[in-house]
């Protein structure tokens, strides 16, 4: 397991790396904000344990540019900072837990185990292709920060393909996911959605592909 730590307090990184090491953890240790953003550029990582107060920033600000890359690796938001406000506004900021220090190297490692056992789609709260952002939490779009009305059932659409970002979603996973048992599907009414998504969707750098018969897929425009 690899775990990329992000502290740029030296006695607290090295109780962290040499704690993680007896559990048999990798440990990358960066002390900036740039150093990180280049470190998860590089490799893949099982956890990020994130520090807020960094020399060049808040740590925060790199949760979502890990998900702009549909990197779904967990964030644990390690920090003094332990107020509910800021508590909240880590949690909101896509972290996908919050430790306040001082913390028992048993209690991070519980909670880095019950990140980790969560489902890949389900770790990261906000999703960012092109300039769209999609909030699986509170289940909103938006495009260039204007928030995208959509009727419930585009909603659903896109929150399906974005959630199998770049792969293949089957035309009856779709409609699973947007009728009910007792909706009466019209044959070409996925269709209408996805094309009234398509243009609301137009400027945001993402694109829709479809397959003729087999479904529709998610990527961004390269
Ligand atoms: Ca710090």
């Amino acid at each position: 397991m690899r775990i990329l730590l992000v502290e740029d307090e030296p006695e607290m990184a090295a109780a962290l790396s040499a704690a993680l090491n007896v559990y048999d953890m990798v440990v990358d240790h960066v002390t900036t904000l740039a150093a990180a953003e280049e470190a998860v550029s590089l490799v893949a990582h099982d956890a990020v344990l994130l520090d807020r107060q960094l020399p060049d920033g808040e740590g925060l600000s790199l949760i979502p540019k890990l998900r702009a890359r549909a990197d779904g690796t967990p964030v644990i938001v390690l920090t003094a900072r332990g107020e509910l406000s800021d508590r909240i506004s880590g949690l909101d900021g896509g972290a996908d837990d919050y430790l306040a220090k001082p913390f028992a190297i048993e209690e991070l490692m519980a909670r880095l185990r019950a990140v980790l056992r969560r489902p890949v789609a389900l770790r990261s709260d906000l999703v960012l292709v092109g300039s769209l952002t999609f909030d699986f939490g509170h289940r909103e779009a938006s495009v260039g920060g204007r928030p995208l009305e959509l009727p419930r059932r585009e909603l659903l659409v896109l929150e399906t393909l974005l959630r199998r970002m770049g792969r293949t979603v089957l035309r009856a996973s779709l409609e699973e996911a947007v009728y009910g048992f007792d909706d009466e599907i019209q044959s070409n009414a996925l269709d209408t959605h996805v094309s009234r998504l398509r243009r609301k969707l137009a400027d945001a750098g993402v694109e829709i592909h479809g397959i003729r018969g087999v479904g529709y897929l998610l990527k961004r425009q390269p």
